[in-house]
């Protein structure tokens, strides 16, 4: 039998809150059990906003959970000074420093003797690539160049455990396949002074490519919708029948926030998922919802999420809040990986401008609980009229000011666009719209998903 690994980063019931200024908390992580184990390189996936980057910065010490705790070799991780660093996306250099002195400068700060950094920072510069670029700018490189520099600056102190938040997210497709190579030759030749890696990524095809571990985050809270190994060599080839079939599999997840899935291979989530507490609408425009539905009519009304993907050219974070939408209004429905058309979503495809406004309309007034309540307001109002507020007033009981704001901004675009109200922008309010067609009456029972 083999021994069981210890961890060296183990969070315990992690959980976080944001305090609004009207003192209202929102939870942002529900209680989380994560282990970070040696020898493999995890990634966590999740939906833009779900709390991916406040949890990297629990399990790194640089934040406090609200509850839980995280240790770090069985000690709270606070209380000393843990051998982790971090890769960010926008890369975070001193532009007013040298490449080399960007990369001493946190030996400097932990007081390694200037001759000794030196020699660290020269020996890793040149492990990354970065040897004759000593004494360049971060001005003068470029974006590819810049995040060699954030490798340098992290790998220098020898983390027991790298962190990198959306590390080849600002960086062109090439540079970044490029520099994920670069990174794996390291880490597989093992010159590189870690011993675990853990990446923050929105993107799916990312995290199967490089991962030992894939995490799968929920939303509104964050907590773990499934956890698995990927047991395929490296290199990974993308178009490998395995390879293929857990990217499908985590589209899956991703596009289905109600449903537990067992996972392919062992080693899946024990955590279940909970239901939202208020329905959330996915950040996608008509337009976007519109131009999916016509490619998908198109395409014969059914098509793999992953292969839509491609010939849309959008990754996961992009296309999944516009399948998220189409399949909330009715428009589409999700069945072992495919999207397949309803005859709603049909007849909205293949509609002109003015019926695809009303056959939106009756979508939204029958899914989309904020737009439920706002028409049975508008309707009770004797002025057909209400201000931005009550939306603000709806929203914030749930969902931290940024989510409200985005909230806020999509609930507008599909509200004005089904003619269900106008919004004066000068006062503030959102007023009854004359739909086309016959006069609606007003939805009396919203439903809460
Ligand atoms: P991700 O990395 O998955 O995109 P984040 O961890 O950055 O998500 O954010 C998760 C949620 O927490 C978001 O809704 C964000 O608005 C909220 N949030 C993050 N930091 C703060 C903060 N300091 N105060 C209030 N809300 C915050």
């Amino acid at each position: 039998m083999t021994e069981p690994v210890e961890p060296i980063i183990r969070a315990q019931a992690v959980e976080k809150f944001y305090t609004q200024p009207d003192g209202n908390r929102i939870e942002v992580i529900a209680p989380v059990d994560l282990d970070i184990e040696p020898g493999k390189i995890i990634t966590l996936l999740g939906p833009s906003g779900c709390g991916k980057s406040t949890l990297l910065r629990i399990l790194t010490g640089l934040s406090q959970p609200s509850s839980g705790q995280v240790l770090w070799h069985d000690r709270p991780i606070a209380s000393q000074t843990a051998g982790v660093a971090i890769v960010f996306q926008s890369f975070a250099l001193f532009p007013w420093l040298t490449v080399l002195d960007n990369v001493e400068a946190p030996l400097e700060a932990r007081g390694v003797a200037a001759l000794e950094r030196h020699k660290r920072a020269l020996r890793i510069l040149d492990t990354v690539g970065l040897d004759g670029f000593e004494s360049a700018y971060p001005k003068e490189l470029s974006g590819g160049m810049k995040q060699r520099v954030g490798f340098a600056r992290a790998l220098v102190v020898e983390p027991e455990v790298l962190f990198m938040d959306e590390p080849f997210s600002a960086l062109d497709v090439l540079t970044a396949e490029n520099l994920r190579n670069e990174l794996m030759e390291l880490w597989l030749s093992k010159k590189m002074p870690t011993s675990a890696i853990f990446i923050v990524t929105h993107n799916i095809e990312e995290a199967v490519l490089l991962a030992d571990r894939v995490i799968v985050l929920g939303r509104n809270p964050a907590r773990v919708r499934a956890d698995f190994p990927v047991e395929l060599e490296q290199p990974r080839d993308r178009k490998s029948l395995h390879f293929v079939e857990l990217v499908d599999y985590i589209y899956k997840i991703m596009t289905q926030p109600e449903l537990f899935l067992a996972a392919p291979v062992t080693g899946a989530t024990t955590q279940k998922p909970v239901r939202q507490k208020y329905q959330m609408l996915p950040h996608a425009r008509v337009g976007g919802i519109a131009g999916l539905l016509e490619l998908l009519q198109d395409r014969g009304g059914k098509e793999y999420l992953h292969r839509l993907s491609e010939v849309l050219i959008m990754d996961a974070e992009d296309l999944l809040p516009i399948i998220e939408a189409a399949v909330l209004l009715g428009f589409a429905t999700l069945k072992e990986g495919d999207l397949q058309i309803t005859p709603e979503g049909a007849r909205f495809a293949e509609a002109d401008i003015l019926t695809r406004k009303t056959l939106f309309r009756q979508a939204a007034l029958n899914h989309v609980v904020i737009l439920q309540q706002i028409d049975s307001i508008l309707h009770a109002k004797a002025d057909r009229s209400i201000s931005e507020e009550f939306f603000y007033d709806i929203l914030d009981e749930h969902f931290s000011q940024d989510e409200v704001e985005r909230q806020f901004d999509t609930a507008m675009n599909w509200g004005r666009y089904a003619e269900i109200f106008d919004f004066d922008r000068e006062a503030h309010r959102l007023v009854l719209a004359e739909p086309v067609g016959e006069p609606h009456p007003p939805t009396k029972t919203p439903v809460q998903s």
